[in-house]
C-alpha cells in the first residue's frame, strides 16, 4: 500500500485542508506515514499569510527535499495549499525539487495528482463527496471549516488573492460533519473560516451565523459537546447573534475577535471599518450580556501611517479591555497588497518596538487574566500525555483555552485517557498556563 507523509505548516484551517486530503486518499487505498523517510511521497500543506510564513514553508520543503534525497531513494514531494495558490506560475521554475504543486482550489483532486507523481494506476473512486465522512480526527476537538475567502480585501492581507472571493460551506454539510465527529467521540467543535460572522450572506435563504450555532449546538446537545466559533469581526456582532451565544448553552462564552487595531485612521487605511468607541461598545455589550465572557484579540502595529499617537491610541485600548488573550503582528508588506505599495511605511526599528511594547503589556493582562481563574471547577478535555517536571502529566484545556492557541491545564496526578472529559480543580497558574487537580467525581470517575 502506497504511503503519504503528511507535513501542515500555518493555521487550523490548513490543518482541515490537510485532514480532507488524508482521508481523500486513505479512501483511495493510499495509507498514513509518520516520517518522510517511511513515505512512498511527502506532502507540505503551505502557509502563505505573512512573508515570513512562506519563507517557512519554502525552507521546510527544500529541507525535505535535502533529506529524502541524500535517503536510499528519493521521495517526491507534493507542494499544496497557499504557496501554489500565491505564486503558482512560477514556482516550477524556482522550486524543481517538488514534484507537483496543487493550489488549494485543486485540492480534492490530490488522488489524481499523487498516483501520477508515482506513476501507478490508482485514481481517485470518490465522485459524491457527501457520501464521505472527509475527516480523520483522533483527538477529542476539531475544527470545522464553515467558509473559505475573503471579500474584505484588508490592505495588509494576502488571503482573498490566495484563496478567493468568500464562500459559505452549505449548513447541511457542516452539521453532517459535526454530526460525524461526535459521533466519532469528538467533544468540542471548532468553527473557523476566514471570517465566521458573515457566514450564509453569499447563500440565497436567509440563513445567518446565529442561526447556525443554534443548529449546531442542537446537533452536539445529546454528547454534552462543546461549541466554539473563531474570527470573528467587531461589526458583525449583531443583536441576534449574541442572543445566539448567550442562549445556546453548547456554545461556548468565548469569542475571537481580531480588532487589528482601534484608531479609526489605521482602520480606515487598513480597509476597514470601526474605531475605538465603536469596538469599545461591543466588548461592554458581550461583557454585559453573556455571563463570564472571555475574549481573545489581535492587535497589529506599524502599518504604513501609523504615528505615535495612533500607537498610543491602540495601547491604551489594550490596556483599558484587558482582554484574556491578545495575539500582536508587527505589520509586514505582503506583495500584491495595498499596504505594501503606500509611500509612508513605518521604520523596521520602529515597529519591533510597538509590537514588543504591545507584547510585554497584553502578557501580562493575559496572565492576570489566567490567574483570575485558579480556584474554579472546571471540565477539562485531555489532550495528551506529555513529560513534565514530576514524571507523566496530563496536558488539556478547558471552556475558555482554546487549543493550539491559548494556554493549557496540567494535571501532574491521576489517569485519563485523551479525549476523556475530566473535572478539575484549577489549582494554580504561570504564565497562560494552569495548573488542575482531578476531582472525584459522583459517577465514580475522576
Ligand atoms: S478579514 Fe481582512 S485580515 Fe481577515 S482574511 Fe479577510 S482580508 Fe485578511
Amino acid at each position: 500500500m502506497p504511503s503519504v507523509c503528511y507535513v501542515t505548516l500555518g493555521c487550523a484551517k490548513n490543518e482541515v485542508d490537510t485532514d480532507r486530503m488524508r482521508a481523500l486518499l486513505r479512501n483511495s487505498g493510499y495509507c498514513d506515514a509518520a516520517m518522510a523517510e517511511d513515505a512512498d511521497v511527502v506532502l507540505v500543506n503551505t502557509c502563505s499569510f505573512l512573508a515570513s510564513a512562506t519563507t517557512e514553508s519554502i525552507e521546510t520543503t527544500l529541507e525535505l527535499a535535502e533529506e529524502t534525497a541524500s535517503g536510499v531513494r528519493q521521495k517526491p514531494i507534493i507542494m499544496c495549499g497557499c504557496v501554489p495558490s500565491r505564486y503558482g506560475d512560477a514556482l516550477p521554475n524556482e522550486l524543481p525539487e517538488v514534484a507537483a504543486f496543487v493550489r488549494t482550489d485543486e485540492e480534492d483532486g490530490i488522488v489524481d495528482v499523487v498516483s501520477s507523481v508515482l506513476g501507478i494506476e490508482k485514481r481517485s473512486s470518490v465522485t459524491d463527496f457527501s457520501e464521505l465522512t472527509l475527516r480523520t480526527i483522533d483527538g477529542a476537538s476539531a475544527f470545522v471549516k464553515i467558509s473559505d475567502g475573503c471579500d474584505r480585501f484588508c490592505a495588509f492581507c494576502a488571503i482573498p488573492y490566495i484563496r478567493g472571493r468568500y464562500a459559505s460551506r452549505a449548513a447541511e454539510e457542516i452539521l453532517d460533519e459535526v454530526h460525524a465527529l461526535m459521533g466519532g467521540g469528538v467533544r468540542e467543535v471548532i468553527l473557523i473560516g476566514q471570517d465566521t460572522g458573515v457566514w450564509g450572506s453569499d447563500m440565497k435563504d436567509s440563513y445567518n451565523l446565529a442561526w447556525l450555532l443554534r443548529q449546531v449546538g442542537k446537533v452536539v446537545r445529546p454528547y454534552q459537546g462543546w461549541v466554539r466559533v473563531l474570527y470573528l469581526q467587531p461589526e458583525g456582532m449583531t443583536d441576534d447573534l449574541i442572543a445566539a451565544i448567550r442562549d445556546t448553552p453548547e456554545v461556548l462564552p468565548y469569542i475571537d475577535i481580531p480588532i487589528q487595531h482601534c484608531s479609526g485612521s489605521v482602520l480606515k487605511a487598513m480597509n476597514r471599518t470601526g474605531n475605538a468607541d465603536e469596538f469599545r461598545n461591543v466588548f461592554n455589550r458581550l461583557r454585559n450580556e453573556i455571563p463570564g465572557m472571555v475574549l481573545r484579540t489581535t492587535a497589529l502595529t506599524g502599518f504604513p501611517g501609523e504615528t505615535e499617537d495612533d500607537f498610543d491610541e491602540l495601547m491604551d485600548f489594550l490596556v483599558e479591555q484587558e482582554f484574556d488573550y491578545t495575539s500582536v503582528f508587527s505589520y509586514s508588506p505582503e506583495e500584491g497588497t495595498r499596504g505594501a505599495k503606500m509611500s509612508n511605511q513605518i521604520d523596521e526599528s520602529v515597529k519591533l518596538e510597538r509590537t514588543q511594547a504591545l507584547i510585554d503589556v497584553t502578557e501580562q493582562l493575559g496572565f492576570a487574566a489566567t490567574a483570575k481563574h485558579v480556584g474554579e471547577r472546571v471540565q477539562v478535555i485531555i489532550d495528551g500525555i506529555e513529560e513534565g517536571d514530576n514524571g507523566p502529566e496530563l496536558i488539556g484545556h478547558t471552556w475558555f483555552q482554546a487549543p493550539d492557541c491559548d494556554g493549557a491545564v496540567h494535571i501532574a496526578y491521576g489517569e485519563a485517557a485523551v479525549g476523556e472529559v475530566v473535572t478539575c480543580d484549577l489549582v494554580d497558574s504561570f504564565c497562560y498556563e494552569l495548573i488542575g487537580e482531578l476531582v472525584d467525581t459522583a459517577d465514580g470517575k475522576a
